[in-house]
């Protein structure tokens, strides 16, 4: 060997060493014959193991025609480059390799063997089928998508882009992104692309203003912008997706005006009903006014007719029949029910009319003055309590006065005979008011009644067993209710009823 073939040798056998390529020789019965460490880490044999064995061991049975093809070329000294095949490693796996073959030939020219590198390409396999299946998402997306490389140009756009904006596929690729704006909007894009590309990030495009993008036929459209920046080999690029909002803008204007309207309507119903309830509360004053004077102007005749019969009753009272006597106390008796009546409408409507100026009143003072003022509330007749003190509120003397007397009526009138009425009133706070109940040892007020007790002429127990004209307590709420107050009740009938009023503390 000449000196220059020795330092031929001695490269060759460092580029063997050194490269990563799977090197290996073959002689021409096919029997390897060289091994090189790429050969190691690529197939797993160490070259002990396979010189001298058979190349075929490398070569699964489906491609071993193929490798019979190769060798055919080989003897026509042909050399065959980078052809995609698949070889077995030691442990039998099946390796995607490009494989290039080169005549190997002795001195005189005779081929007597070949060289073959070989290269994985599974993990470029791998990518290649994930760019494919990244390119069928791309596709089939529901958006428009289009990739948009540094300087603007459009390098992907989906088919859903051609749908969008009627431009077909090589009409858009190779053009600037601008070519999808408005022209008015054309001029500042470059610079703000450039800036998304110097801070690039995923987000929404356009903040708070409306984007339009515009169609081959110069129309627009207004669109949602999703940016997705990614690094490729090729550099820096932006995937964008685009949505034509068009119906949703549609169906919010739609929205807005819809709302708008109906508050047009509110507004117009408003009027309407403060006008309307006016116009009644105006009626209700002059009827209330009308109902006032007419039942106070009742009761002067209805006086006289009670006086006159009585009259008679006294000064003619030996001159008539039993019949006529009685007739005379019917009407007596049926004139003074009327005139009660009357009074209870009068307290109703005075209770409703007047005008009422909460200030502090003494509740236990209060009470104790209406018993002191009432022989029926005091004993023998009846026996009320009062349990602890009881304390200032704030509402109107007037009004609590009537509620107070109407309470106590009833608890000492709706009582089974023969049994004396027991009163128990106390206080409790509550909901931070007062209130303050009484309790009675009455008949107790049937459940099915209850619902309907404080209603206007609300009567439960008979006009023969009990007299009354079912007012009262319709007076009670309503005096409770302009004193800002509540009223309520509970009862168990055969055993007794507790009603409570609740008021504001005084302060
Ligand atoms: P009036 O006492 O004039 O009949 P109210 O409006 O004061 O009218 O009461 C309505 C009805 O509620 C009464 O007729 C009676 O049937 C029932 N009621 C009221 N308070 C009591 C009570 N403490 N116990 C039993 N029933 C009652």
């Amino acid at each position: 060997m000449t000196g220059s073939q020795k330092q031929a040798s001695a490269v060759l056998a460092a580029i063997m060493e050194s490269t990563r390529d799977a090197i290996y020789t073959k002689d021409i019965e096919g029997i390897i014959t060289n091994w090189n460490p790429g050969a190691e880490r690529l197939f797993g044999y160490k070259a002990q193991e396979i010189i001298g064995k058979p190349n075929a061991l490398l070569i699964p049975r489906e491609s071993l025609a193929e490798e019979t093809a190769v060798t055919e070329r080989l003897y026509y000294s042909l050399r065959i480059q980078h052809y995609e095949t698949v070889r077995l490693t030691k442990s039998g796996a099946k390796l995607q390799i490009s494989l290039t073959v080169a005549p190997l030939k002795d001195e005189h020219g005779v081929v007597i063997g070949a060289v073959k590198i070989a290269r994985d390409i599974s993990r470029h396999k791998e990518l290649e089928e994930t760019a494919a299946r990244l390119r069928l998402v791309f596709e089939a997306a529901p958006n428009g998508m289009v990739m948009v490389n540094e300087r603007g140009v459009i390098t992907m756009v989906n088919s859903q882009m051609e749908r969008l904006f009627g431009y077909a596929r090589a009409e858009m690729l190779g053009q600037t992104i601008e070519l999808l704006l408005p022209e008015r909007f054309r001029g500042s894009h470059p610079g703000q692309r450039a800036e998304f590309f110097d801070f690039p990030q995923t987000r929404a495009m356009g903040h708070s203003r409306d984007l339009f993008a515009r169609r081959k036929d110069g129309s627009e459209f207004p669109v949602e912008v999703g940016l997705n920046p990614a690094a490729t080999p090729e550099g820096k690029v932006v995937l964008a997706a685009i949505i034509d909002i068009s119906e949703r803008k549609g169906m919010e204007e739609a929205l807005a005006k819809a709302h708008f309207q109906l508050q047009q309507h509110a507004r117009k119903l408003e009027t309407a009903v403060a006008e309307r309830t006016a116009d009644l509360r105006a009626t209700i004053a002059e009827l209330e006014a009308f109902s006032y004077s007419l039942s106070h102007d009742m009761r002067a005749p209805l006086r006289t007719i009670q006086s006159f019969s009585q009259i008679v009753l006294e000064e003619a009272g030996g001159k008539l029949g039993e019949t006529q006597k009685r007739l005379l106390n019917k009407v007596i008796t049926a004139a003074s029910r009327l005139d009660r009546l009357i009074q209870d409408v009068l307290t109703y409507s005075r209770v409703l009319r007047s005008s009422v100026q909460l200030t502090r009143v003494d509740v236990e003072q209060l009470v104790r003055q209406i018993i002191d003022e009432r022989p029926e509330f005091q004993p023998p007749h009846a026996e009320i309590e009062i349990a602890g003190p009881l304390p200032l509120v704030c509402g109107h003397e007037a009004c609590l006065t009537q509620c107070v007397t109407n309470l106590l009526d009833n608890a000492v009138k709706f009582i089974a005979p023969q049994r004396k009425p027991r009163v128990r009133i106390w206080c409790e706070p509550i909901d931070g008011q007062i209130r303050i109940w009484f309790q009675d040892n009455g008949i107790g007020i049937p459940k099915e009644a209850q619902k309907r007790l404080f209603g206007l002429f609300q009567r439960v127990h008979g006009e023969k067993s009990y007299a009354g004209t079912g007012i009262g307590l319709a007076i009670v709420r309503k005096a409770v209710e302009r004193m800002g107050g509540k009223v309520g009740f509970e009862s168990q009938p055969g055993e007794g009823s507790r009603f409570w009023l609740q008021l504001r503390p005084a302060d």
